[in-house]
């Protein structure tokens, strides 16, 4: 009930389209009793009687009945749809839009597939509900009261008769109707995995092909549209018995009325025109009804698309900004500090469980680790992707939960582990944040970042469109794209994950200097297994199962002779090698690349 309160909401903008729609509907629907109502005169006073005068007037009337029909007719179909169209495209809105206010841990919780279907099956859904409940209660009732006066006025006994027939055909109607509702709901399920696999296949395509595994993620997909079909063919079979179930029905009905209503015609008890005038009405208001029972269906996948629609829409975003927020400074003094961070995701256990850390405005902090300690996870608190269980984040002095996000994050740029690149031009690719960036700003941080040269070489230069997810660069050209995304953000907080994880040995050296250039000045939170990186930091530290195990520069660290020490033995010696110039040591996999 709740979800009919609130798309009647979504409605009320409208109402007074929606009231010219209705007014049309009801004349569409006058219309339509009007030429059964008619078909009495036209047989009894102009046939039977053979009036030539009533002749010049009927035909009239009946060309004027049908024109004025259409002309209703299109109004409210326009009206209709439009009010239709218009809800569906503010709801689709709001729900994008409020998505996109969501928190990280939303998108975790939900695949991307189910979301789309969200935003397109759904809505769909509720855009037919909404036109078909105003069009059946409005235009579909309004004929079926029409014809049903028409019949009762013509032949009230017969009408009587007709009206016990009736409920026979109410009980098959309300069955199949259930039946169809649940092979809708099976059917949205199937349509958001369909999704889900043509999003997966197809960003991950360069995967697929390299394990061999087209034919795998062929059979997934035929097996979920052998499922589509299945529910399809199962819901075309009920709509396929019930026509004709319907229509049976409705056989015996009429041939009931024939023997009767002949029978009385014959003795004189009524007259050709009334008989022919109660028939037609009669068998007019077969498609009515059809559609008004439909209507049940109908509702009842919309109320159920509704619901889920608004179950997102209700989702409160974890992460907003307190009433009282207020913008944070720009970081000079204060520097970041983790006071006793204690973090999980979602009911599973601490990833960090105690951490202590002031780093300084301008200095660089290393962060190393095996995979899976949390060092991912640490820098991600810092913009506030998510909350502390316990203890506090302070940038700058201020608790990272009291100041605006918008602020906040307007203080950090970050170069994630997998670098996220849109399917657009490199000069948008690299300005995204930026956007009032001028052309020279964006070139030189693409110079500083060893990025202008392979930019420029391109044959559209600053204006090639690097395919989804960048697919168009080399992994070190992502890279260096990324970084002078970071650089031309120019924030006095720097976060680098793995920046270097995906380098070959060529663009390593540019690489090098690229960060270099962007750390500068900046409070950096480097993540880095690459010996060259670590050793250039302020401090290291290092974590280990959601802990700082030890923390100091690399040489103390060596002679602790502990995790960092086994690290290096396993991790870095390979890195040396490398910086000596080494080319076996490139490889495209980082021991320590994260998940
Ligand atoms: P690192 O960056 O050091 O390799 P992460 O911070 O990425 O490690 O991960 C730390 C732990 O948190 C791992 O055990 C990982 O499985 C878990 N984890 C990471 N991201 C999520 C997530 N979105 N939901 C649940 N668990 C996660
Ligand atoms: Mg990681």
């Amino acid at each position: 009930m709740s979800v009919f309160k609130r798309l009647m909401q979504l409605v009320k903008p409208h109402w007074w389209r929606l009231l010219l729609a209705m007014i049309c509907m009801g004349l569409v629907a006058a219309c339509t009793s009007a030429v059964a109502y008619l078909i009495k005169p036209l047989l009894d006073e102009v046939f039977i009687a053979r009036d030539l005068a009533k002749l010049k007037v009927i035909p009239g009337l009946v060309l004027i009945v049908y024109v004025s029909k259409g002309l209703f007719f299109f109004g409210q179909a326009y009206w209709m749809n439009f009010v239709g169209m218009t809800i569906v495209n503010d709801l689709r809105v709001a729900l994008y839009t409020h998505m996109n206010r969501l928190s990280l841990a939303f998108f975790h919780r939900n695949s991307s597939g189910l979301l789309i279907s969200r935003i397109t099956n759904d809505v769909n859904l509720i855009q037919g509900a909404v036109t078909n409940v105003v069009t059946g209660l409005v235009m579909d009732i309004f004929t079926i009261i029409g014809l049903v006066f028409v019949i009762f006025y013509r032949d009230w006994k017969l009408a009587i008769i007709g009206m016990f027939v009736m409920p026979l055909g109410v009980y098959p109607i309300a069955y199949f109707g259930r039946r169809l509702r649940h092979l809708a709901t099976d059917g949205q399920v199937v349509m958001a995995d369909l999704t889900s696999i043509l999003t997966e296949t197809f960003q991950g395509i360069r995967i697929v092909k390299a394990f061999n595994m087209q034919n795998y993620e062929n059979n997934r997909f035929i097996a979920e549209c052998r499922r589509s079909i299945n529910i399809i063919m199962r819901t075309v079979t009920i709509r396929s018995i019930s026509s004709p179930l319907m229509e049976s029905l409705g056989g015996l009905c009429v041939a009931g009325i024939i023997w009767y209503g002949g029978y009385a015609v014959i003795k004189g008890e009524s007259t050709p025109g009334s008989f022919i005038s109660f028939m037609t009405a009669l068998l007019l208001l077969y498609e009515p009804i059809k559609r008004v029972t439909r209507m049940n269906v109908s509702i009842q996948q919309g109320v159920a698309a509704g619901e889920r629609v608004f179950e997102i829409l209700d989702i409160e975003p974890e992460i907003q900004n307190k009433p009282d927020a207020v913008d944070i400074p720009p970081v000079q003094t204060e520097g970041v500090e983790f006071r006793d961070v204690y973090f999980g995701y979602e009911d599973e256990e601490d990833v960090l469980k105690g951490i202590n850390l002031k780093v300084r405005p301008g200095e660089v902090l290393a962060i190393v680790g095996v995979s899976g300690g949390g060092k991912t996870t640490l820098v991600n608190l810092i913009p506030r992707f998510y909350d502390v269980r316990q203890g506090a984040i302070l940038v700058e002095g201020h608790d990272v939960r009291d100041v605006t996000v918008e602020s906040l994050r307007d203080q950090i740029a970050i170069v994630s582990q997998r670098v996220i690149l849109f399917n657009d031009t490199v000069r948008h690719n690299i300005a995204y944040g930026s956007l009032e960036k001028s052309e020279e700003e964006i070139m030189a941080a693409a110079r500083a970042s060893y990025a202008h040269e392979f930019i420029t070489a391109m044959p559209k230069g600053y204006d090639t469109i690097i395919g989804e997810q960048g697919v168009r660069l080399s992994g070190g050209e992502q890279q260096r794209v990324a970084m002078a995304r970071a650089l031309l953000k120019n924030a006095p907080i720097l976060v680098l994950d793995e920046a270097t994880s995906s380098l070959d040995t060529e663009s390593e050296l540019a690489v090098q200097r690229a960060l270099e250039n962007l750390m500068r000045g900046r409070t950096t939170f480097v993540i880095a297994h690459r010996l060259s990186t670590v050793r250039n930091a302020d401090r290291i530290i290092v974590i280990s199962h959601g802990r700082i195990v030890e923390e100091g520069n690399h040489e103390k660290l060596l002679e602790l002779n502990g995790e960092y020490r086994r690290l290096y033995d396993i991790q870095f010696q390979v890195d040396d090698g490398l910086d000596l110039g080494d080319q076996t040591a490139a490889k495209p996999e980082a021991p320590a690349g994260g998940k």
